[in-house]
């Protein structure tokens, strides 16, 4: 019975197969006429090799179960790229919510950066760990309005802060975790921008504060005795996956600072160099050359670490683009190397988006932060701590490298592998 039944698909895989190639389905209609979306994304997939004179087994071999994930994390699925996952550590860390030793998962295909995170973890915990802080917590959306005058852009600014206790109503209906903290406006002409900032728990947030805002934008539309028009939920003054200054001075997710002493005899015996020589090339490279360059990440890689497990523990890639801006600063302090960074704008959630997905949800759990907290935040405020201290050892362990003239030789040696 089970082998007709299989054999029964396999037909009616090969008939719809035909059909998308031919054009009869379209690819995002497949669902309709399987009812299932496991076999619409393999009908989907082998419509895809006939197309395109491919053989795609690797991206159809995935444990993900796309009747869970279609309508929630993915459209037209054919299977999962799949990434290597490593792991860095122990990482002592002596946060407000996270205190002890972590083991960091990082996902990437750039050889040498688990290694180099390895060994500036070592260099910390050896030295007493990271100390961690959060200095902001908020998530912000930015619609903007139009009014026909500057007049009339400055009464419609003091009537929506006069009404800020009701648009918090408003908003708040929406969600049990999202609560509206502050408001701040910005100008330009008849032009007015609302930037909202919500607390979002363990959310990172995007979907929860972007539905609440709906409900303001119709409220004030609504409600506001003059005239305006909400042009669009979202006015870029957000600031969503671009660089900015915006969110480098006021925050956006969590601002996030971590620090350490390294020891002399540390930097010496497990760096390979001098606190002087790293200081240095903080200073030129990460301070003076991002200054010349004019560049918004006055670091050296916070990208790469921050890419790495937000890739590990499915968090919205595109964010990275703002989360990884920051600062490093070093010091020489009675021989040993201070040192920290500091992460303005670091968006992360432990709920929502791709957060429960298998592999990613593990990811969180090896660092004990999957899911909600108790009470809601802690978790996610636990998580930036970890990716703070996690970009601090990478910081280090690649400013040792640059200062000893050893980063081409560790790239020879671990990037490069056999040649096909
Ligand atoms: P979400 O999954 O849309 O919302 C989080 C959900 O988790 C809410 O339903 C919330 O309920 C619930 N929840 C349960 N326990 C919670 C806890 N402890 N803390 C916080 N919430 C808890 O995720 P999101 O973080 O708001 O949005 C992330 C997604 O938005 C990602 O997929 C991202 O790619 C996407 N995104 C959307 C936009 C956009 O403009 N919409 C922009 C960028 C990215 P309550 O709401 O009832 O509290």
């Amino acid at each position: 019975m089970k082998e007709r039944v299989s054999s029964e698909i396999k037909s009616k895989i090969l008939e719809l197969v035909e059909k998308v190639v031919n054009g009869k389905i379209p690819i995002h209609k497949i669902s309709e006429y399987t009812g299932n979306e496991n076999i619409a994304t393999i009908v989907r997939r082998k419509a895809i090799e006939e197309l395109t004179k491919t053989h795609l087994p690797a991206i159809g071999s995935t444990i993900i179960d796309f009747v869970e994930v279609v309508g929630r994390n993915i459209e037209n699925p054919i299977g999962a790229i799949q990434i290597p996952l490593g792991i860095a550590g122990p990482l002592k860390i002596n946060g407000e919510y996270a205190k002890g030793e972590y083991y960091i998962p990082l996902a990437t295909t750039e050889g040498a950066l688990v290694a180099s995170v390895n060994r500036g973890c070592k260099a910390v915990t050896l030295s007493g760990g990271a100390k961690t802080r959060i200095l902001f917590d908020g998530m912000t959306r930015a619609p903007v309005f139009w009014t026909p005058s500057i007049d009339e852009a400055i009464k419609l600014v003091s009537w929506i802060k006069k009404h800020f206790s009701e648009i918090k109503k408003v908003g708040e209906s929406t969600t049990r975790h999202g609560k509206l903290l502050d408001l701040e406006t910005y100008f330009a002409g008849n032009i007015v921008w609302i930037r909202l900032v919500y607390s979002t728990g363990d959310a990172m947030g995007m979907n929860m504060v972007t539905i609440a805002t709906d409900k303001i934008c119709n409220f004030i539309e609504e409600k506001y005795p003059g005239e305006t028009q909400c042009i669009s939920l979202s006015g870029n003054l957000c600031v969503d996956k671009k660089p900015s200054a915006i969110n480098i001075l006021r925050g956006r997710g969590k601002s996030v600072v971590a620090e350490a002493i390294v020891k002399r005899s540390i930097v010496e015996e497990v760096l390979k160099t001098t606190p002087e020589a790293i200081n240095r090339v903080n200073i030129v490279k990460n301070l003076l050359g991002s200054a010349r360059a004019l560049s918004m990440g006055y670091n050296a890689h916070y990208a790469n670490i921050v890419a790495a497990i937000f890739i590990a523990t499915g968090q919205d890639l595109a964010q990275i683009v703002e989360s990884s801006l920051g600062y490093t600063w070093t010091e020489v302090r009675n021989g040993d190397l201070y040192i920290s960074v500091t992460l303005p704008s670091l968006e992360i959630g432990t709920v929502g988006g791709g957060t429960w997905l298998p592999t990613q949800r593990e990811a969180l759990s090896i660092l004990g932060v999957a899911g909600g907290g108790n009470p809601p935040g802690v978790n996610a405020k636990k998580f930036a701590e970890i990716i703070a201290a996690a970009v601090l050892a990478g910081e280090l362990s690649l400013l040792a490298a640059l200062s000893s003239k050893e980063l081409a030789k560790a790239h020879e040696r671990l990037g490069r592998g056999k040649r096909h």
